[in-house]
């Protein structure tokens, strides 16, 4: 049996692993990243970051690394296959960054390494005990002891299923599939660039979609179909190439031909939500604690999210700087934001119509999407930009997200690469705490306040400048 030692053990190293991996590292703290798989596979589910994960991750200077891997700026986002417009929002990123997930994965993996941690693959997580204090990992002839555990072990999530979590949430009737095809030629009236949802070649037959999104490569296409009535008996089984051949003939007859499948998968229609995002010294995060349809393109972002959250206050822990009910402020914070997204991704599933009437509903809810106030909801919802955290104070920017403005010869959010609170003043101020950057700015977004505390994560914590409930 081999052993090692960490502050914090992150099981899996898909996009939300690697992000706390990140935010861990940054800190000082010592982290351990255990990965079943010895490779990544180079598969990708995801293909989207949204605005409010690329200004997360422009926060830590990580965008440019991800937009250089991106394969396409996407001018909206969608809300069932109905584009919305981010514009309306104080943001300096309004697209999504088209960008498969095995690359935003790639470019987190990287800047771990630069960190000084490497993932250690080919060792999947079987089994932990956790005391008083610490937890006791196994991943085959490895053992670990930490302080924290965190599964970030997916859909399927170990972690989850030995803290035994209930799971639940709405069991789908239909099914997906999503399957990078190269086509010998460019099939009739598809995009050869991806530059809005809009121009997705998209048909709603009742109860029934099929879309294809442009990979940057020419005739490479991410096909996806599904049904919603209706889903094979066995999910996890390999789908047949004929199924996509024939998904692909029902929308472009037989002139479309198929010269390779690169890959396919298959998903379900479920939507699930862990009971608990922490026991003791174990936290969940990413697809281990929520999955949904991908309507929206929504989870791997909520992933990312969720790990900017619990990275900062894992840390502060660790370094002795938390108050006692920090660490319990993100289950209540992010399981929050995952109801909200499976609200709306079954609103979005309830918006692919089965009946005549359903359908006369979708075409109604198109017209009314369009209007400035619509489209503002509904962007706010699948960008991310409309996250507030509760805050006990009254001022209207206390617990939301800071926009980003102009700074010196860059910007506001660069003041955030170290990981660290940042006191933004505009009168001289000494530091709150040894934790806190401190910054002097011309003006402020909020023209009312002279001083706001902003979190790691970006979220105003004072709107008076004060660290008291937030650092010790
Ligand atoms: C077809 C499809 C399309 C999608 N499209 C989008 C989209 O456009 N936009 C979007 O935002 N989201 C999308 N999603 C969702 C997105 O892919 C997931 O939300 C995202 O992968 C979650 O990341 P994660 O790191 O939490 O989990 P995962 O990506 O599942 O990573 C978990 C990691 O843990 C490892 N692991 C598992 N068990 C163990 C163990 N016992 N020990 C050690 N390691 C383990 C796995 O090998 C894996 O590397 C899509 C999903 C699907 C299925």
């Amino acid at each position: 049996m081999n052993e090692l030692t960490a502050e914090v053990v992150v099981a899996g190293a898909g996009p939300t692993g690697l992000m706390l991996a990140n935010e861990l590292a940054l800190a000082g703290v010592d982290v351990q990243v255990l990965e079943r798989m010895h490779e990544r596979t180079g598969l990708s589910k995801a293909l989207n970051l949204q605005p409010r994960t690329a200004e997360v991750l422009d926060l830590r200077g990580l965008l440019g690394r991800a937009e250089q891997r991106s394969f396409a700026t996407v001018a909206d986002g969608h809300f069932a296959v109905i584009p919305v417009r981010y514009t309306g929002w104080d943001t300096r990123h309004p697209y999504q960054v088209g960008i498969p997930q095995a690359q935003v994965e790639a470019a987190l993996e990287e800047r771990l390494a630069e960190q000084g941690v490497k993932v250690l693959r080919g060792h999947r997580l079987t089994g932990f005990e956790q005391d008083a204090t610490g937890v006791t990992i196994t991943a085959g002839d490895l053992r670990v002891r930490a302080k924290y555990l965190v599964g970030c072990d997916g859909g399927r999530s170990a972690v989850r299923k030995a803290l035994g979590l209930p799971f639940e949430g709405i069991e789908g009737r239909g099914h997906g599939v999503s399957a990078d095809v190269l086509f010998r030629t460019t099939p009739p009236g598809a995009p050869t660039q991806w530059r809005s949802m809009g121009n997705m070649v998209t048909s709603l037959s009742p109860g029934k979609f099929v879309g294809l999104i442009p990979l940057g490569e020419p005739n490479l296409y991410r096909l996806s179909y599904g049904d919603r009535l209706n889903r094979p008996e066995d999910l996890r089984a390999e789908v047949p190439e004929d199924e996509v051949r024939a998904a692909v003939r029902e929308r472009f007859g037989d002139e479309v031909e198929i010269e390779e499948i690169r890959w396919v998968s298959r998903f379900s229609d479920d939507s699930r939500l862990a009971a608990k995002y922490r026991v003791g010294r174990v936290f969940l995060a990413g697809d281990a604690a929520h999955v949904h349809f991908p309507a929206g393109g929504q989870g791997l972002n909520l992933g990312v999210q969720d790990a900017m959250n619990l990275g900062w206050k894992l840390a502060a822990d660790v370094r002795g700087h938390a108050p006692a009910d920090l660490l319990d402020s993100y289950e209540a914070e992010r399981r929050a934001v995952a109801s909200g997204v499976l609200q709306n991704v079954a609103a979005q599933n309830a918006l692919i119509p089965l009946t005549p009437d359903q359908l006369a509903l979708r075409a109604l809810f198109r017209d009314l999407a369009a209007l400035p106030e619509v489209q503002h909801k509904l962007s706010g919802m699948v960008s991310g930009l409309d996250i507030a955290y509760a805050s006990p104070e009254s001022h209207p920017a206390a617990g939301t997200r800071l926009p980003d403005f102009p700074l010196g010869n860059g910007f506001a959010s660069d003041l955030f690469h170290s990981g660290r609170f940042v006191l933004l003043t505009k009168t001289p101020a000494p530091t709150p705490h040894p934790e806190v950057v401190v910054a002097e700015v011309p003006e402020l977004p909020w023209p009312d306040l002279t001083q706001v505390l902003v979190r790691p994560d970006g979220y105003v914590a004072s709107t008076t400048g004060s660290a008291a409930g937030w650092l010790v």
